[in-house]
């Protein structure tokens, strides 16, 4: 039984561009690698991540619910498949 994961640090602004990212501006956002940067992880808004993220998964990126105060994991708490 694995329990959710949960976000649980202060979130307010797009690493990348500054966008609001605060409760209830976005769907989701993602903590994750960007394919700049040397593969540095960004805390990114939807937009970014369709440009910059590479991905989602362990190790790749982790997307959470931007709609709640404690967002919960929506995707990538698993390894990729290919
Ligand atoms: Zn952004």
């Amino acid at each position: 039984m694995a329990t959710k994961k949960r976000w649980l640090s202060d979130r307010s602004k797009c690493d990348l561009c500054n966008a609001d990212i605060s409760v209830g501006k976005v769907k989701y956002f993602v903590d994750g690698k960007v394919n700049t940067c040397g593969g540095a992880w960004a805390l990114m808004c939807p937009s970014c991540h369709d440009l910059y993220g590479v991905g989602l998964g362990l190790g790749i990126g982790q997307k959470y619910d931007g709609m709640s105060t404690i967002p919960y994991l929506l995707e990538g708490d698993e390894a990729l498949k290919r």
